[in-house]
């Protein structure tokens, strides 16, 4: 069993949103490839918005404060992407108990993948950060180590860069969306790297 402290929380919170500071220009510059060029702001400006509510957040439990933090991110990314990377941490606090193992982090995630899914009215396939998040479950549920996951994250995110798009503002391209690498398959596989990281040490 493993129990994320107060502590842990906040090092991975501070690290991911400094992770996406860090990476903003590059994420933006993604989205302006195939879309309107505000992705690292708008992941930024979420993260940021964490960020400064890290006191009252780390003072909660786990769960609860997985889902504020989830909360958080859908009133303050905006744009596409703020209510999927927020009903992801959302769900995700939703169904992760204070306690979890392997098989308990591995449902939860899962289930945040499909609570994603359905709010975007998508599946694998369409060149949106969904390309990350399932390979990433279907690594966990395969055994894989914390380090691998991220691996492969990456290599999910680089294989976006052939795919037609069809959900998302980079849909309204068609064929010349092919080529790019998503911007949000790009932060996901951040924010992978920046926890596997994190939980490795
Ligand atoms: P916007 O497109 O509104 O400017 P962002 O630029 O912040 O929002 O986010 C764009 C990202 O959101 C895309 O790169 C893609 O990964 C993701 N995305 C957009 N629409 C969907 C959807 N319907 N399902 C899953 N992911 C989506
Ligand atoms: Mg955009
Ligand atoms: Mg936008």
């Amino acid at each position: 069993m493993t129990r994320l402290s107060s502590d842990d929380f906040r090092a991975l919170v501070t690290a991911m949103a400094s992770a996406v500071a860090d990476n903003a220009e590059r994420l933006t510059e993604l989205d302006r490839a195939i879309g309107d060029g505000d992705h690292g702001a708008n992941m930024q400006r979420g993260f940021d918005a964490v960020a400064a509510d890290l006191d009252t957040l780390a003072a909660k439990p786990l769960p609860e404060a997985l889902k504020a933090a989830g909360m958080k991110l859908v009133m303050t990314v905006g744009g596409a992407s703020g209510p999927l990377v927020g009903t992801f941490f959302m769900t995700l606090g939703k169904e992760l108990p204070e306690e979890f193992d392997r098989a308990g982090f591995t449902e939860a995630f899962s289930k945040a993948v499909a609570a994603v899914a359905a709010r975007g009215k998508s599946h694998q396939g369409q060149k949106t950060l969904l390309d990350v998040l399932f390979p990433m479950q279907a690594a966990l549920e395969d055994g894989k180590s914390v380090g691998e996951i991220a691996t492969i994250a990456g290599q999910a995110a680089e294989a976006t860069i052939p795919i037609l798009a069809t959900r998302g503002r980079a849909s309204f391209l068609g064929e010349r969306s092919i080529g790019h690498m998503d911007p949000g398959a790009a932060s996901v596989a951040l924010l992978a790297s920046v926890a596997a990281s994190m939980l490795e040490q």
